[in-house]
């Protein structure tokens, strides 16, 4: 694996474009922080899920990634990397997709003859894959899980994420909620915040209501805007007002600050893009 191009962000967020040995490209992101440095790497050569507000969707499923390869990607970074940093598999693909690999990375990054990286430090995001959940569920080791619920009717997944018509919002709620409490504490649920769509505050409530006894954590995102996708951000004040409705009925909400958008490397940019940016 060998950089092909890195292409540095105003807020010092960098986008890596990675040639694998068989010729295909991956991408992974370095975001810098004062007190740490994120880490989001790929776990797939493009995604089979299309999900409608994702610019990696529209690459469509090309092969998933070796153990070794995922690895690689935090390995070439951390040249980069304060001494303090986390890995989140937010990059290309579904990391429950190609669950093997994945956890025999996890197992590596997380052993004392690895990187050492505490599990609180490991982040698997899906898009709720039921079946996947239940398996990580099982296994001696459990990562920061985020599942990105994106809309929180049916109605608005279906249109957003296909994957919605076989894993409906319930059974996806309904996986998480049967983690025992230490580790569904471990879940965030994640919005896009898209105008007109998922952003209402009947949706607010909807989710409160799905999430009620539940202590997990949500993260509203800004939807990432490109010309290939056609919906809107929310304005600052309606999240802000799902927010406040959340916080309301007692779950704990955040905002997501969007870093390395002018590089395209912020969420669900990631399309192999060759010409975004300042290159080194
Ligand atoms: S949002 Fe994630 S799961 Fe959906 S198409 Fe993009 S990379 Fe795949």
């Amino acid at each position: 694996m060998v950089v092909e191009k890195r292409f540095i962000s105003n807020d010092g967020t960098q986008r890596f474009l990675l040639r694998l040995q068989d010729g295909d490209f991956i991408e992974s992101v370095l975001i810098p922080r004062h007190d740490r440095t994120t880490i989001c790497i790929s776990s797939q050569v493009g995604c089979g899920l299309g999900c409608a507000f994702c610019l990696t969707g529209q690459l469509g499923f090309t092969r998933d990634l070796t153990a070794d390869e995922i690895v690689s990607q935090v390995l070439l970074m951390l040249t980069d990397a304060a001494s303090r940093f986390s890995v989140v598999f937010m990059g290309m693909g579904e990391p429950l997709q190609n669950y093997d690999s994945v956890m025999r990375a996890i197992r590596f990054m997380h052993d004392d003859h690895g990187f050492r990286l505490p599990m609180s430090r490991i982040t698997v995001s899906t898009a709720g894959l039921v079946p996947g959940i239940e398996r990580l569920a099982g296994e001696a080791i459990f990562p920061n899980l985020s599942v990105s619920l994106t809309g929180v009717t049916n109605r608005s997944r279906d249109v957003l994420m296909p994957i919605n018509r076989k894993y409906p919002i319930e059974a996806v709620i309904d996986s998480v909620r049967k983690l025992p409490p230490p580790r569904q504490k471990r879940v965030m649920f994640e919005c896009v915040m898209i105008k007109d769509l998922t952003d209402s505050i009947d949706d607010a409530e909807t989710l409160s209501r799905l999430l009620r006894g539940m202590r997990v954590k949500v993260n509203l995102i800004p939807l990432n805007t490109a010309e290939e996708i056609p919906f809107q951000r929310s304005d600052r004040e309606t999240i802000l007002r799902f927010q406040e409705s959340l916080v309301r009925n007692g779950t704990a909400t955040f905002i997501r600050q969007n870093r390395g958008a002018d590089v395209s490397s912020a969420c669900g940019q990631l399309k192999n893009r060759i010409r975004v940016g300042s290159a080194l």
